[in-house]
Order: C-alpha cells, then sequence, then structure tokens
C-alpha cells in the first residue's frame, strides 16, 4: 500500500516523546477526550480516549470536495426519508428476514396509516463516512494520488460530534509542545459540537414551546459519555432555557405519554425534540416496551431525530439501492450534483436469490473475496463481514437470508505511520501503519414539503491499525485523530 508521509519527521527521540504523551494523555481526560471504562466501570471516573499522537495527512482537495458535497448529501438522505414508494419498494425483502428492521418499518406503516398522526418536521443530524482511496503514486514516488469514497452514511447517533474538535485540539497541543506550532494551521477548524447542537436548537425554535424540553434517548451504560454530556452542556450553556433530559427506551416506556394533541410528555415535562444516541440495535430493545416507547415517540409531534423514515433511510440496504444506475434523479434534479455523489460510490450489490444481480453479485465475492466487504442491516460496528470470512459466511445463509446483506467493494486506504496512544499501553508506543475514515457531519430539518434548514457542520476522523477490519473508538480498535491538510 502507498504512504502519504507523516506531519513531522518520525521517529521521535525518546525523551521527547515520553514527556510529551504523558503530558498529552493528561490534556485529554481534562478536557473530556475521554471515555468510561469498560473494564472498570465506574460512573465516577473517566479514562482518555485511545488518541493518535499526531495528525493524519489528508489532502486538501479531497477534504474540500467532501466538506462542499455534505449539504447536497443532507438534500438526498432528506428526499430519500419522505419517498414512502422507494423505501417499501426497497426494503420489501430486507424485512421478510430481518426481523429488526421489520420492526423498525411497522412502525413506520402503523405511522402512515394513522389519521390523527400529525407528524412534523423531522431532524437529521448526518455522518458522511468515507476513506481515500489511492488512484495512482505520482511519478516522483512521492504521495500517492487519492480520492475519497464513501463508506456509509449515518442517520442516527452519529457520534464524535465533541470527540472530533477535541482530537483536534490534542494533536494541536502535540504540536506546539514539539515545536512545531507554525503547523497547527494546516488543523481544519472543527465546529462539529457548535453545529450539531445548532440543529437541536433550531428544532426546539421551530415548535416554539418556551416550556419544552430536548430529549436524549440514551443505552443502559454509557462509556462514550463526553460525546453526549458536551452536547447537553453546549445547550444549556448558549441557552439556558432549555433543559435537556437523558432516559433509555424502558424509561420512556415508564415515564412517558401523549398529551391530547400527541405532545410527548415524560412525567410532566413536555418534549419537543428528541435526540436517539441508542435505539439502533436490537440490544437496545430487550421486550417489546421498548418498541412501544419507539412508537410513542414516533406519533406524537416532537420533532425526531432521527424519525423513523429517517432511520430506514440510513439502512445499508438503501445505500446499496441509491447506488444503482439511475435512481439519484428522482431525489436529486441538477445533473451536476448526481454526478458528484455518483463519483463518490464505490461497487455495491444486493445479495438476493431471485435476481441476476444478486447471482452475478455471490459469483463476484466468490471468485476474489478478498476485494469485498458483505454486511447486514445494522449499527455501530462489528457486524460486517471481510474478505475470506465471506465465503463460509454465505455458505451457513439461506438464500433468503442472503437478501438481508449487501455486498460492498472493498476499499483500501493508503497507510499512514503514527503512535497510537492506549491507555494501559507500552512505552515506548510503536510506531505503527495506520489507515483513517473521515467522517463529515451535515444538519438538516423539513418535512415532506420543504427543507428549512441544511448546514455542514464539521468533522471527526477515526484511526486505526491497518491490519484490523473495523475502527470503532469505544469498541475498542480505532483513535481518536484529525486531518492535517496537505496540497496536491
Ligand atoms: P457500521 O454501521 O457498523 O458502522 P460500516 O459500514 O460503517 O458499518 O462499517 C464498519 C467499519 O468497517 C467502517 O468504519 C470501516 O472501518 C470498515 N468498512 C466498511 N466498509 C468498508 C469498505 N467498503 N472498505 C473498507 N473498509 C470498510
Ligand atoms: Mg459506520
Amino acid at each position: 500500500m502507498p504512504d502519504l508521509g507523516s506531519c513531522i519527521p518520525f521517529p521521535l527521540e525518546e525523551e521527547a516523546l515520553k514527556e510529551v504523551i504523558s503530558k498529552a494523555k493528561d490534556w485529554a481526560i481534562m478536557h473530556g477526550a475521554a471515555l468510561r471504562s469498560k473494564v472498570n466501570f465506574s460512573e465516577d471516573s473517566l479514562q482518555f480516549a485511545p488518541f493518535i499522537l499526531l495528525p493524519t495527512l489528508f489532502p486538501r482537495r479531497e477534504f474540500e470536495k467532501a466538506v462542499r458535497l455534505q449539504p447536497i448529501l443532507n438534500e438526498l438522505m432528506h428526499w430519500v426519508a419522505h419517498d414512502t414508494e422507494f423505501l417499501r419498494e426497497t426494503l420489501s425483502n430486507t424485512i421478510k428476514v430481518d426481523e429488526f428492521t421489520r420492526k423498525l418499518f411497522e412502525i413506520y406503516e402503523k405511522i402512515l396509516a394513522d389519521k390523527d398522526s400529525t407528524q412534523s418536521y423531522s431532524l437529521g443530524l448526518l455522518r458522511s463516512d468515507l476513506m481515500l482511496e489511492s488512484c495512482c503514486t505520482d511519478k516522483d514516488n512521492q504521495r500517492p494520488y487519492c480520492c475519497w469514497k464513501q463508506i456509509e452514511i449515518n442517520t442516527i447517533a452519529s457520534g464524535f460530534g465533541h470527540l472530533g474538535p477535541i482530537s483536534r485540539e490534542i494533536q494541536s497541543f502535540v504540536l506546539t509542545e514539539l515545536n512545531h506550532a507554525d503547523k497547527v494551521k494546516n488543523l481544519p477548524q472543527n465546529n462539529a459540537l457548535a453545529g450539531l447542537c445548532e440543529g437541536m436548537i433550531e428544532a426546539w425554535n421551530l415548535k416554539g414551546n418556551p416550556n419544552a424540553a430536548i430529549l436524549f434517548i440514551i443505552e443502559d451504560v454509557t462509556y462514550n459519555i463526553c460525546d453526549q454530556r458536551f452536547h447537553e452542556f453546549y445547550i444549556r450553556k448558549m441557552h439556558p432555557e432549555i433543559k435537556v433530559i437523558r432516559k433509555t427506551l424502558t424509561e420512556v416506556h415508564q415515564f412517558g405519554s401523549l398529551g391530547p394533541n400527541n405532545e410527548l410528555k415524560i412525567n410532566d415535562v413536555e418534549v419537543t425534540v428528541v435526540y436517539f444516541r441508542a435505539g439502533y440495535e436490537p440490544g437496545h430493545y430487550p421486550s417489546q416496551n421498548e418498541w412501544d416507547a419507539r412508537y410513542v415517540i414516533e406519533k406524537s409531534t416532537a420533532i425526531k431525530c432521527p424519525s423513523i423514515s429517517y432511520h430506514l433511510a440510513g439502512t445499508k440496504k438503501v445505500q446499496q439501492a441509491l447506488a444503482k444506475p439511475g435512481i439519484l434523479k428522482r431525489f436529486i434534479t441538477d445533473d451536476i450534483k448526481i454526478k458528484q455523489i455518483t463519483d463518490i460510490f464505490t461497487g455495491l450489490y444486493a445479495m438476493d436469490s431471485n435476481t441476476d444481480e444478486g447471482q452475478t453479485a455471490l459469483r463476484m465475492v466468490l471468485t476474489d473475496p478478498a476485494k469485498y466487504v458483505l454486511k447486514p442491516q445494522r449499527e455501530g460496528g462489528g457486524n460486517n463481514v471481510y474478505g475470506h470470512d465471506i465465503p463460509n459466511a454465505l455458505q451457513k445463509m439461506s438464500d433468503v437470508e442472503r437478501s438481508a446483506w449487501i455486498l460492498m467493494e472493498r476499499i483500501f486506504p493508503p497507510i499512514s505511520k503514527g503512535y497510537m496512544i492506549r491507555p494501559g499501553g507500552s512505552f515506548p508506543p510503536p510506531l505503527v501503519d495506520l489507515v483513517s475514515e473521515l467522517g463529515i457531519f451535515g444538519a438538516v430539518i423539513g418535512d415532506k414539503n420543504a427543507i428549512v434548514y441544511n448546514s455542514h457542520c464539521g468533522h471527526m476522523l477515526r484511526t486505526k491499525l491497518e491490519k484490523s477490519n473495523e475502527g470503532g473508538v469505544a469498541a475498542g480498535s480505532g483513535a481518536l485523530d484529525s486531518p492535517y491538510l496537505y496540497d496536491d
């Protein structure tokens, strides 16, 4: 794999490394670049989140292209979420076999059939994830020339609104400590936290009830607590009149109700905006109660982030359907925008057994599995099957089960070298081969007739060892990072 190089010469001298790592770890904890420990969990303490000591090179041209594209992707996802026929048709086979998607879909259909339901605006806080792919290495054999490709778009619980911007600050601190303060200007500003919170505040304003709260739907145990509390603290600081409450779906079932006009109440407090940081995986619904709670929220007039339709629009199956030739025209009229979106797609294939396309995809992956990733309709990491594990996984599935999966061409991003600093890590940390995934945030508000708010809001970079398949930070294999832009 081609190598992007590093922002300052490596390796670092051991004495300097020791001092700067020790400071950076303290800086991280003291600024909330932290998680709750999974091993020694306590609500009373935090551990620094794994981070890459220095920022990772990323081509400025591609970064700016991704930022420019985000409002267009927001627009696309908004119209996809509001196209009932498209969602029905696209997910029809999936919901036959995938129980989780089916449960979501049942709520979706029930609300559509309900004459008194008064759906208002929905709020999308999206994160478009992408990886660089090296197209060629220039003739001086310097850096590879890279373009980015889409991994997925998240429409629910898009994390790192706080951890993204704070990663830039840790690395700026480290660069300054190492006498490279002049390089900090190459780390782009990152307003993700403010941007995502402004989206929620905008939604709250649209509802116009000064006494209403914003409800965060949370997991039973929150490890990634800084990435939720900083949102809450930001909202409260900018708007002391807005109260944020946190409840699990189980608690919403216990304490939630609908008022006479379908307003959502938690005990006596009215809620006009609901922000889901849980609810994206089956484990978040241990019983029918949690599904009932999701239905009550959906039926309410509160602005949901996401609404069920946005949640469904974010499934892998929908992503695959959008990559089919000619489909984007249904949602976007401008040909230039369509071309810009099409350029970021990599090969995506249905795995249905009853279509030629599905049969062709099956033959392709069995011939050369290393080139592919097989994905089910799940979020949150750890569910995909990679490369040589695919044939075995496929063999265990019935034809019908297979149709709930999609096949994606694997992206092989360029490598960079760096130091990954983890809690309990040994010293000196080895200089390792790393690959990164950039996430661009967007906020969009609208209803079936119009989009009333559409903005790009910041970014996050996650970096993992080149050898690992996935790079979830809370899951333990990835680390916080931020892009260091270079011109090519
Ligand atoms: P999830 O919804 O679980 O986050 P993703 O589609 O984002 O699922 O995949 C999880 C991780 O797997 C990504 O963050 C990325 O590291 C890796 N991955 C997914 N698709 C690809 C691909 N096509 N090529 C290379 N890596 C991929
Ligand atoms: Mg993902």
